[in-house]
C-alpha cells in the first residue's frame, strides 16, 4: 500500500477531442472495475468515498431485506432467515462500519480498499477465537463485506453533473448523456477503455471542447483515484503519474497549442473563399443550445447540423410541442440571419430514449433508428415537426431527415410534414410554407439513388459518420475495428462523388455534416469533389476555413481526382499528407 508510484505511464488511445489538460484522476462506473486500491486520495476525495461507502451498505441492507421478505412469503427454513438477519445486524455493527470510515479517512484510501483491511482484521479476529461455530461466522463476514463490495463497484461515485472539483474523468465507457452533462471547467478532460472516434460520446466532447481519449482498453484498470494525469486529446497520448519534467514539457506543448488557437483567431471575420472565389459554406454542428456562441465565435455562418436528440435525452418525459418550439425560436434567433438545419430526432444505436421501452435489439445501429423510429411513431414526430414549422417564422429554418434509405420513406416522411402542416393551417398557426426539407445521406441505398433522391429534396448533406459505418461495415463506437474506419478509403471516395455529382445534377446544394468534415487533412480532397457546404465541430472551423482559403478550386479538383486514382486508403493519405506538407509545412510536418 505504501509502495511507491511508478511515475511517467504512457498510454496511447484514441485522441477524439483536442487539447492538452493535467488533472487528477476521478474514477466513474465500475461495473467492471476489479477490486482497485486507490491510495493517497486527495482530502477532497474522502467525503465522498465516505458517502459511497454508507450508500452501499443501505443498499446491502434493503437488499438483504428483500430477500428476508421473499423468504418468509416463500415459507423457506427458519435458519436461513435468522443468517438474514445475523448479516443485517452486522451491517449496524460498530466494528465493520466505523472502522472502515475511519480507515477512509485516516489513511485516505477508497471506500473499497478500506472496507477490505477492516475485513482483513475482523478476519484475524475470528480466526484466534477457539470456538468452532463462532471461527465459522469469520466466513459470514466475507459474505456481507462481499455484498457491500459489490454495491459499490456496480454504482457510479456520483452524478457526472455534481462532479464539483476539477478532474479528469477514467470511465470504462461513458454514454453520450453522461458526456452531455459534463461541465467544461470542471471535467479537464476524460478517458474511456473503449469508443471510437466518431460514437456521439466522441461528438458531444468535441462539442463541449473538452479534451477526450477513448479505446484506452485497460485504463480503469491502470489508474488510481487521485492520480496525476495528462490527457493529450489530439495526439490520443495519456499520461499517469508524470514525472516534473513531463508535466514541463506538456506545460509548454499546451502553450504552443494555445498560442496556434490565437493566431487561427485571425480567420474568424474572414470569408470562406477559395482563391478563385468559389464560397464554401462552413457551419457548425450542435447538440444544445449552449453550444452557439463558441460556434458563432469561430465564425460559422449557421449551424449545419443540429442534433435534436438531445432534448430528449436526461428525462422522464418527451418534450411537448411548445417546448421544441420554444427552443427552435431560441436557436434560430440566434443564428440569424444565418440558417439554421434542424435534424429530426435521431434516436437508437449508441443514443436511446430513457422515456420508452424500447426492445433491446441485436444491431442497433441497423435496428429501429432515426426516421424508421419517427415513421413508427408518428405521433412523437408531428409533435417535433409542428414546433419545428411554428419556429421557421423567426429566422432562416431548414429540416433535414436522418437515415433516409429509400425513396418511399423519404415520401412518406413528407407526407407527416403536410400533416403537420395541415394541422397548423387548421389552428391557424402561421410557418413557412416553403421550409427547406432536406435529406441526410448516411446510407449507403441512398448514396446509390442519390440521383433520385435529389429530385424529392431540397438539399442534401452527406452523414460520413454512419455512411462510412455502413458501406465499409465497422461499427463505429467499436475500438477493435477503429482502425478499418478509413473515410479516404477509396470506396468512400467514389461514394461521395456519386453523392455530389447527383446533387449537382438535379441543381440541388449538398454538404458534409459528418466528423469528416471537421477534420483538416480531408479538406482538400472534400473541395475538390465539389461539395458545397461543410459543418463541423466549434473547434475544427479556423483550421478548415485556413485551408479553403489557401488553394483555387481548379486545384483542389486535382488533388480530388489524382486521390480517385488510388486502390488503397493508405496511398490516398500519404498523398494527401504530401500535399499538406508542402502548403503547410510549419502544421504538418
Ligand atoms: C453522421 O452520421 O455522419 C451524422 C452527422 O449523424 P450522427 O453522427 O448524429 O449519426
Ligand atoms: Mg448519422
Amino acid at each position: 500500500m505504501t509502495e511507491p508510484k511508478r511515475t511517467d505511464i504512457a498510454l496511447k488511445g484514441i485522441g477524439v477531442s483536442p487539447g492538452i489538460n493535467i488533472g487528477r484522476a476521478y474514477l466513474v462506473d465500475g461495473g467492471v472495475l476489479e477490486t482497485p486500491a486507490y491510495c493517497y486520495l486527495d482530502s477532497s476525495y474522502v467525503p465522498l468515498e465516505v458517502k459511497r461507502f454508507q450508500n452501499a451498505v443501505k443498499d446491502s441492507k434493503e437488499q438483504l431485506l428483500k430477500i428476508k421478505d421473499k423468504l418468509f412469503k416463500d415459507g423457506k427454513g427458519k435458519e436461513h432467515i435468522r443468517i438474514i438477519d445475523a448479516h443485517l445486524m452486522m451491517l449496524e455493527d460498530r466494528m465493520l462500519i466505523e472502522d472502515t470510515i475511519k480507515t477512509i479517512k485516516k489513511e485516505k484510501v477508497n471506500a473499497e480498499w478500506a472496507i477490505k483491511l477492516v475485513m482483513r482484521e475482523i478476519r484475524e479476529f475470528f480466526d484466534t477465537i477457539d470456538d468452532e461455530y463462532m471461527r465459522e461466522r469469520g466466513s459470514d463476514i466475507d459474505h456481507i463485506c462481499d455484498r457491500v463490495l459489490k454495491n459499490l463497484m456496480g454504482k457510479r461515485h456520483e452524478s457526472i453533473s455534481e462532479i464539483k472539483e476539477e478532474v479528469i474523468i477514467i470511465a470504462h465507457d461513458l454514454s453520450p448523456t453522461d458526456t452531455a452533462q459534463m461541465i467544461k471547467g470542471k471535467v479537464l478532460g476524460f478517458l474511456t477503455d473503449i469508443g471510437g472516434r466518431t460514437s456521439h460520446t466522441a461528438i458531444v466532447a468535441r462539442s463541449l471542447e473538452i479534451p477526450a481519449v477513448v479505446g484506452l482498453e485497460s485504463i480503469t484498470q491502470k489508474v488510481n483515484a487521485g492520480d496525476t494525469m495528462i490527457i493529450d486529446g489530439t495526439s490520443g497520448l495519456v499520461v499517469i503519474n508524470p514525472s516534473k519534467k513531463v508535466i514541463k514539457d506538456y506545460q509548454k506543448k499546451r502553450g504552443q497549442y494555445a498560442d496556434y488557437e490565437k493566431l487561427l483567431h485571425h480567420y474568424r471575420k474572414l470569408p470562406a473563399e477559395m482563391r478563385d472565389g468559389r464560397r464554401i459554406r462552413l457551419m457548425g454542428n450542435i447538440e444544445m443550445v449552449e453550444e452557439i456562441p463558441s460556434i458563432i465565435d469561430h465564425g460559422a455562418e449557421g449551424i449545419g447540423l443540429y442534433r435534436t436528440e438531445f432534448l430528449y435525452l436526461n428525462r422522464k418525459d418527451l418534450p411537448t410541442e411548445d417546448e421544441h418550439f420554444e427552443v427552435y425560436k431560441n436557436v434560430v434567433e440566434k443564428v440569424t440571419p444565418h440558417p439554421t438545419i434542424i435534424r429530426t430526432l435521431d434516436i437508437g444505436g449508441d443514443k436511446f430514449l430513457s422515456q420508452m421501452e424500447l426492445a433491446p435489439e441485436m444491431n442497433p445501429a441497423m435496428g429501429l433508428r432515426a426516421i424508421r423510429f419517427c415513421l413508427k411513431e408518428p405521433f412523437i414526430f408531428k409533435t417535433q415537426l409542428k414546433g419545428i414549422l411554428r419556429a421557421s417564422v423567426f429566422g432562416n429554418i431548414k429540416i433535414m431527415f436522418p437515415m433516409i434509405s429509400g425513396i418511399e420513406e423519404i415520401r412518406k416522411t413528407k407526407a407527416i410534414m403536410e400533416e403537420a402542416k395541415e394541422e397548423l393551417r387548421k389552428e391557424g398557426v402561421t410557418f413557412n410554407p416553403k421550409i427547406f426539407v432536406g435529406a441526410m445521406i448516411e446510407v449507403p441505398s441512398a448514396a446509390i439513388i442519390a440521383d433520385m433522391l435529389a429530385k424529392e429534396v431540397d438539399f442534401f448533406s452527406i452523414g460520413t459518420n454512419d455512411l462510412l459505418q455502413y458501406s465499409l461495415a465497422i461499427d463505429r463506437v467499436n475500438e477493435h475495428v477503429a482502425y478499418l474506419y478509413e473515410p479516404l478509403h477509396p470506396a468512400a471516395l467514389r461514394i461521395i462523388k456519386n453523392i455530389v455529382d447527383a446533387a449537382h445534377n438535379a441543381g440541388i446544394a449538398v454538404g458534409v455534416c459528418g466528423e469528416m468534415a471537421g477534420e483538416p487533412e480531408y479538406t482538400l480532397i472534400l473541395l475538390g469533389l465539389g461539395l458545397d457546404q461543410l459543418s463541423m465541430n466549434a473547434l475544427s472551423i479556423l483550421k478548415v476555413k485556413k485551408i479553403i482559403r489557401s488553394i483555387q478550386y481548379s486545384e483542389a479538383k486535382k488533388i480530388a481526382e489524382t486521390a480517385l486514382t488510388f486502390s488503397t486508403a493508405h496511398e490516398v493519405e500519404k498523398f494527401i499528407r504530401e500535399e499538406m506538407v508542402k502548403r503547410f509545412p510549419d502544421e504538418y510536418i
